[in-house]
């Protein structure tokens, strides 16, 4: 390895994750933050660091929504905490009342999902923790680009958690950035996401050069770092967040004025600065639209089933009444950057074709 090229550090942990994380930084204007291999990891990471630094026992408690992508509610038993699922509000974002009716003596924080990229009464839920002394972390998985009050979300919870997976709004592989409110937190994230090791491979090479196996492994941490391929990837994925989310926008803006009015069908409401990661809509009969979309050719998502149908969470079945009815009815329609306002028409024109009962001719 040449010099030069050793000085661009490597490919772990490097100058192209330093680099993303600060075009992050300058563009959400968060204080700190540590680009991870996912947004999975990133949720861990706080969950477990909070639960070290604030001394949460074993079976504490997390309120937290059911409905949820499992990476949510999978961190908190994997730190050996107890998810403790409380209802969603017409944003499909945790209820306050809801939560507010669950906290016990055992509560240690509020997590909180912004669904689709919308922030619901996110404002509200940090409130409430504040003045319950609850830690509230953010799952902002869908929300690269979400503001509130011309603030791009994170800054005022204890964790916010970014996911740049593929199908997100940040495109890169596999990718999360994680921000935390307490800097010593944030510091003790780089340490943690490499297995513990005290110091990064570059510095440790450069300044101690005859002694680079001579690190210090101070805790027993895990291997979530991101490296520089996907950093590359989000720089760049990054400089089009706002352009891709003002599309994504349009599109829901075409969605909704096509859909405005049909019987049988109701729009997700969505906040004005979402990212708009998803468009959804509830109808009842939605496994039957769903098939005869397909029959259309248009396959559209569902988000999500409820996570108290799968074993490990079922103690919490029937607890989310709201939630249970959303999922059973939820569609999120296409919604991508290469459709346009032809695309959206197919979608909408096949829907009111369903609604209104139409005998299409399915002989092509
Ligand atoms: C995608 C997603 C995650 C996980 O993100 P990864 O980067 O794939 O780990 C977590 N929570 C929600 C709500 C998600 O949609």
């Amino acid at each position: 390895m040449s010099a030069s090229r050793k000085a661009n550090g490597w490919t772990g942990l490097g100058y192209k994750t330093i680099t993303f994380e600060n075009h992050w930084k300058e563009y959400t204007k968060l204080p700190n933050a540590h680009f991870v291999n996912s947004c999975t990891a990133a949720l861990h990471l706080a969950v477990e660091l909070l639960k070290i630094d604030r001394d949460w026992n074993r079976s504490d408690e997390i309120i937290t929504t059911p409905l949820t992508f499992v990476s949510t509610n999978h961190v908190i038993l994997q730190a050996g905490l107890k998810p403790i699922f409380a209802d969603v509000d017409r944003y499909l974002c945790l209820d306050p009342e809801s939560v507010l009716e669950r906290i016990t003596p055992r509560t240690r924080a509020i997590m909180f999902m912004g669904h689709g990229g919308n922030s619901g009464q996110l404002s509200r839920m940090i409130q409430i923790a504040r003045e319950k002394g609850l830690a509230i972390i953010l799952d902002a998985a869908h929300m690269a680009g979400t503001c509130i009050g011309g603030r791009h979300v994170g800054y005022d919870v204890d964790a916010a958690a970014f996911s740049f997976h593929s199908v997100k709004n940040v495109p890169t592989a596999d990718g999360g950035m994680i921000s935390f409110l307490d800097p010593d937190l944030a510091e003790k994230a780089r340490k943690m996401s490499w297995l513990g090791i005290s110091k990064d491979t570059f510095s440790r090479t450069k300044s101690e050069e005859a002694y680079k196996w001579m690190y210090d492994v101070e805790e027993i941490g895990w291997k979530y770092h991101g490296n520089s391929v996907m950093a590359a990837l989000g720089i760049v994925a990054l400089r089009y967040l706002s352009q891709d989310n003002a599309a994504r926008g349009l599109l829901a803006h075409w969605y909704r004025r096509d859909l405005e009015g049909e019987v049988g069908l109701i729009p997700v409401p969505e906040d004005c600065w979402s990212s708009r990661l998803l468009f959804q809509v509830m109808v009842d009969r939605r496994d039957d639209l769903m098939a005869h979309l397909n029959k259309d050719g248009i396959f559209p998502g569902v988000h999500y089933r409820l996570n108290t149908d799968y074993p490990m969470y079922s103690y919490g079945k029937g607890t989310c009444p709201h939630a249970e009815r959303a999922s059973s009815r939820l569609i999120s329609l296409p919604l991508h950057l290469l459709m346009g306002r032809q695309d959206v028409e197919r979608v909408t024109t096949s829907i009111k074709d369903f609604l209104s009962g139409r005998m299409r001719d399915k002989i092509h």
